[in-house]
């Protein structure tokens, strides 16, 4: 076992899963486990399934010498296309990414294995990439991303030889595929410590090659609606994943976007098109924008949308909003308007209006539209316009 199973326990945490490395090659390792997958889009690995279980299980991949070997490309910035020669275990260890990242549990006699010092920066609590930093990095930008994402989740520092090269090459994340980039944003903001590895990636200015648009609008307002509104939000997903409750990659990002998507609906009604337009064409824009970036898979995307339309619908209050207490996505919209009213960016009492509406009798809810002169009697009444309270 190599890899963060080993680092965690080490640790005393619970591990999120447990990664194999040995010396069978992946087609070995399918011949031995029937309920084996070979997958396969950077590296070609095995995965092993036990239930809902999956074991990773790769095989030692060793240095890139034999240059002539098609199984290795490097992009002109030194950046690793493809990686999958096998060699030692040695080897294996020296490729890896960070010392505490490359210890191995031998099951043979159950001794740790250490080639790269990996036990004292374990103790000391620091995070030292093998080799030259600056690199290393180089060959997979996600590296600075692990960075931030580890030092947040362990609390450890980073060595400050490789804290350098950090703050220097965020525009390394720039050539990194977009589809990549998700994968790890899960990684960091879906863990449990998504508010602290957010500030990290702000400290090493690298926050801004994955939510430009984002990060905008917030070095604009240091202290303003648009961060307390992300830190509400990274708090409530941090929150909800210790609690055990689901999270979902959609509510975060549009936290992220909202600010830029808010400002720029407000734009395009202020030239004259309706609110519901206006943030329509807003959503689609500011995605479309960030998905060159960071890919979002297009189910959260809808999501995403779902949620900022619903904004507007919420605002109004009137008897058609009522229906929005069936809508699938009223849950997640209902949330962030609660966010934004403690953000001080929404109306308090709309927000408590929606929290009282959800535990009344129907009948008490008619009144309850009545009362905000939401118009309950007429048939198909076209929504009031109602000035936002901004
Ligand atoms: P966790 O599973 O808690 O997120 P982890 O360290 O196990 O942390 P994985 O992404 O599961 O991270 O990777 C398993 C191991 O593979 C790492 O511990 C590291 O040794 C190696 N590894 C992963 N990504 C890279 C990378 N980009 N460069 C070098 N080595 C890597
Ligand atoms: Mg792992």
């Amino acid at each position: 076992m190599v890899g963060g199973g080993v680092r965690d326990l080490l640790l005393g945490r619970e591990p999120k899963d447990f990664d194999v490395a040995t010396d069978a090659t992946p087609e070995d390792v399918k011949q031995v486990f029937r309920n084996c997958r070979l997958i396969g889009r950077r590296f070609r690995l095995a995965h092993v399934h036990f239930g809902r279980e999956i074991i990773e299980v790769a095989t030692f991949r060793g240095m890139h010498e034999s240059t002539s070997d098609q199984a290795r490309q490097d992009s002109e910035n030194g950046m690793l296309l493809r990686d999958n020669v096998y060699g030692t275990i040695e080897e294996d260890a020296l490729r890896r990414d960070f010392t505490v990242n490359a210890l191995y549990y031998n099951i043979e006699d159950f001794s740790v294995v250490d080639y790269a010092d990996g036990l004292k920066d374990l103790e000391a609590g620091v995070l030292r990439l093998l080799g030259d930093p600056e690199q290393r990095y180089r060959e997979d930008p996600v590296r600075m991303l692990r960075a931030a994402r580890f030092a947040a989740k362990l609390g450890f520092t980073i060595n400050p030889a490789c804290e350098k090269p950090l703050l220097e090459n965020g525009d390394l994340l720039d050539g990194v595929p977009p589809a990549r980039l998700f994968d790890e944003l899960l990684k960091l903001f879906l863990g449990g410590t998504a508010l602290h590895a957010f500030e990290k990636l702000r400290h090493f200015d690298l926050f801004r090659h994955l939510f430009p648009e984002t990060e905008e609008c917030l070095s604009h307002e240091e202290q303003g609606f648009p961060i307390t509104f992300v830190i509400r939000g990274l708090k409530n997903t941090d929150t909800r994943v210790r609690e055990g409750k689901p999270v979902t990659p959609a509510f975060l990002f549009a936290v992220f976007l909202w600010e830029p998507t808010r400002l720029r609906a407000q734009q395009l009604e202020a030239e004259g098109r309706s609110r519901h337009d206006a943030m329509m064409e807003a959503g689609r824009e500011v995605i479309s924008r960030q998905i060159s970036r960071v890919s979002i898979p297009k189910r959260f995307s809808l999501q995403m949308r779902e949620i900022w339309n619903m904004q507007h619908r919420l605002e109004l209050r009137g008897k058609r909003a009522l229906r929005l207490l069936e809508h699938p996505r009223f849950r997640a919209a209902y949330d962030f308007l609660l966010l934004r009213a403690e953000s001080g960016e929404a109306d308090v009492e709309l927000a408590e209006w929606w929290t009282l509406i959800q535990d009344v009798s129907e009948e008490k809810r008619i009144e309850m539209v009545n009362a905000t002169g939401g118009g309950g009697r007429k048939r198909r009444r076209r929504p009031r316009k109602r000035p936002a309270k901004e």
